[in-house]
């Protein structure tokens, strides 16, 4: 089933303790199309401004990623991240955020995307966010992801987007910090409380869990991953896991998002193995098919 997502593309420079990746292609929009597009064809809605230095028609180029909602715009500037990440790879520091052409109007929805079923809001202005979804026919599984900077400057937005999706995607401190409370349960009972009927939490190498308004709960860890460069997008690429692998299956049960969790665990362990898309562009679906089945064996008891 057809999947949108609006979100970030981005200038990203990156410094891990393996090294400097400068000026790289990122951006939250852009790792999730990546990781979505082996499950399901993705529709991109994003923009950039005239100084961007990438082809995104070739980023994509063996991708069903479709570029129609891509819009260069004359006379803006791309945005920008520089992030770093200390020695234990966990805590990352940004170092600069330029939001250019995301403090700007949204882009358009193309005519033929408003049908689309499955939407994913990645990290954005929320304003930008909801006026995407506004734009969609009523009726689709929609989640989002925020962050941060979001949850401290635009909490009003942030609130009204909350009511209006499905599914919040988020990562543990941004958790903590929207729902002002340290328990991670507590947390997640407080955003069910303010609209979504489903929230997924990242907590990095500690894994993820799910709490949704039914009042089951799932957790699942990490995929163990020996080599981790650059955790960049790793955050987004979990989203496209699991939200491509729902469009592909056409479902949104209980059952099928700890299948969609455990696609997007998988998914995202590849994205860091490597700095920007490499870890993603670098393997075929058979790999993740392989880690699945290995994330399985090691979860059962
Ligand atoms: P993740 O590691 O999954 O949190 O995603 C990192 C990506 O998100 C980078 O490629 C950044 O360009 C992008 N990013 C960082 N900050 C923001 C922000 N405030 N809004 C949108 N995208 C962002």
């Amino acid at each position: 089933m057809s999947l949108l997502v609006t979100g970030s593309i981005a200038i990203d420079t990156v410094k891990t303790p393996y090294g400097v990746s400068e000026n790289c292609i990122g951006g939250s929009a852009v790792y999730f199309s990546m990781a979505a597009s082996f499950f399901t064809p993705v529709r991109l809605v994003g923009v950039v401004g005239s100084d961007c230095p990438f082809d995104l028609a070739e980023v994509f180029a063996d991708r069903d990623v479709d570029l129609t909602g891509l819009e260069v715009r004359r006379h803006s500037k791309t945005f920008r991240w520089k992030g770093t990440y200390g020695d234990n790879m966990n805590d990352r520091r940004t170092d600069y955020l330029e939001l250019n052409v995301l403090a700007e109007a949204p882009p358009t929805v193309p005519a033929e995307y408003k049908d689309s079923r499955y939407v994913f809001l990645a990290n954005t202005a929320p304003a930008l966010q909801l006026q995407l979804l506004e734009q969609i026919e009523p009726g689709v599984f929609a989640a989002a992801d925020t962050m941060n900077c979001w949850i401290e400057n635009n909490r009003d937005d942030l609130k009204r987007l909350l009511k209006k999706i499905g599914c919040l995607i988020i990562n543990e401190d941004e958790a903590r910090m929207l729902a002002d409370e340290h328990n991670l349960i507590r947390a997640a009972e407080k955003v069910l409380d303010t609209g979504p009927s489903v929230v997924i939490i990242k907590k990095g190498e500690s894994g993820s869990m799910m709490c949704n308004a039914d009042g089951e709960r799932f957790i699942l860890p990490a995929f163990p991953a020996a080599e981790v460069k650059d955790p960049t997008g790793a955050g987004d690429s979990f989203a496209g896991g699991l939200m491509g692998y729902l469009a592909q299956v056409g479902q949104t049960d209980y059952e099928s998002l700890k299948t969609a969790i455990a696609y997007g665990t998988v998914t995202a362990s590849f994205t860091i193995a490597d700095f920007s898309l490499q870890g993603l562009t670098s393997i075929d679906k058979t790999d993740i098919e392989k880690r699945f089945e290995t994330l399985r064996k090691l979860t059962r008891f």
